[in-house]
């Protein structure tokens, strides 16, 4: 990325479009061109909005947390109706709640879901999720910021109309580019879907994409720093990669209750980000991030929205291995001994150790 910007309009450029869409499409495991937008990504989440649905249709949105609550706004702000199923902080959605909302409310247009909610480190049945949808005649729309690259989400072999990524989470890129991909039958929605869209107008892209060009300026530099993290992904082997991210969770939550500490989503963890409850023997829970930054120099993140200071967020995906883990339960059982929580020194670390020595045995 600091090598000198490459004009666009050049078969320079153009080589480099086409190594990484066809990487895009084996880390999306899908045959659909993945198109890419230069936005964050709640841009690409508009996108997808604006591209697949019309004003006045109904859709459910799924709200488990900060995430799923902005595929409502999203919605209300163009003019189309959310039926919200509201999911406990830490909860998944319970596949038949949706199966029932979708009985309920026929005609319903698509349903609107996080794979990994990242403001509860929870993961979503994002399988069943998109099989009921298709069942019922809506559309899957699935953000996949904190999952893609992260576990398992073949596209195709699941059947998930509308994905998207954005490349500041496991990509481990800056943030500024977006990814999205349509199924077929999302595309002949897109064809019919009267939502204003201009900048991020899919099928514009696509055609641009046909060429190995982009609609607009694209962010050159960030796609060139694509290339080398999909290198990354793709010569790991996503088989590797997932599992990866499961052992790195699994040993972070092993830690956390070693620890006394309770995971928010202990039914449905995500592989991408743990979200630890503060302790009741911590009386200000913000201090536990701000104290592990300033003191120890691991960043964390608090909780958002109604779980700020209750809970905590240790993330373990894209450049993060088992001695980033085992650094950032150090620094937390510094930060839990400073603030006077009690449990036996070392234990977290033992616990992590434990599960992230099985990866060594097992390769
Ligand atoms: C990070 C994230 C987003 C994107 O938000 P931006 O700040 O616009 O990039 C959207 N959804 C989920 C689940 C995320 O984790």
């Amino acid at each position: 990325m600091a090598r000198p910007i490459l004009h666009h309009r050049t078969p320079q450029f153009e080589a480099l479009m086409t190594e990484v869409c066809a990487g895009l499409q084996t880390l999306f495991q899908t045959r659909e061109p993945v198109l890419m937008l230069a936005s964050s990504g709640t841009g690409v989440m508009e996108a997808a909005v604006v591209n697949l649905l019309s004003r006045g249709d109904r859709v459910i949105t799924v709200d488990a947390g900060k995430f799923g609550a902005r595929w409502e706004k999203l919605c209300r702000t163009y003019g189309v109706e959310p039926i919200v199923l509201r999911c406990e902080r830490g909860q998944a959605l319970h596949p038949a709640r949706l199966e029932e909302a979708l009985a309920r409310n026929p005609g319903v247009k698509a349903v609107l879901f996080q794979a990994s909610e990242t403001s509860t480190g929870t993961r979503m049945p994002v399988r069943e999720i998109c099989a009921l949808a298709r069942r019922f005649g809506a559309l899957s729309i699935c953000d996949a910021i904190t999952a893609m690259g992260v576990f398992e989400l073949p596209m195709d072999a699941w059947d998930i109309d509308c994905l998207m990524t954005a490349s500041q989470k496991a990509l481990m890129l800056p943030p500024g580019l977006s990814f999205i991909a349509l199924s077929a039958r999302a595309w002949e929605a897109q064809a019919r879907a009267d939502l204003p869209r201009f900048y991020f107008d899919l099928a514009r892209e696509k055609k641009a994409q046909l060429r190995s060009q982009s609609a607009w300026t694209p962010a050159t530099t960030l796609i060139m720093g694509l290339q080398e993290s999909l290198r990354l992904i793709l010569s790991e082997g996503l088989p590797r990669v997932f599992a990866r991210h499961e052992r790195l969770g699994q040993a972070t939550r092993q830690a956390a209750r070693a620890l006394g500490l309770g995971i928010l989503a202990e039914e449905a963890p995500s592989a991408a980000v743990t979200a630890v409850q503060v302790p009741a023997s911590i009386n200000d829970g913000k201090l536990i991030p701000r104290l592990m930054r300033d003191r120890y120099d691991v960043v964390i993140a608090g909780g958002q929205d109604e779980l700020e200071g209750r809970i905590f967020r240790l993330s373990h995906f894209g450049n993060c291995s088992a001695a980033d883990i085992l650094t950032g339960i150090t620094a937390l059982e510094q930060t839990l001994r400073d603030l006077g929580h009690p449990f036996t020194a070392g234990a977290g670390i033992e616990a992590a150790r434990s599960v992230l020595s099985e990866e060594q045995q097992h390769g």
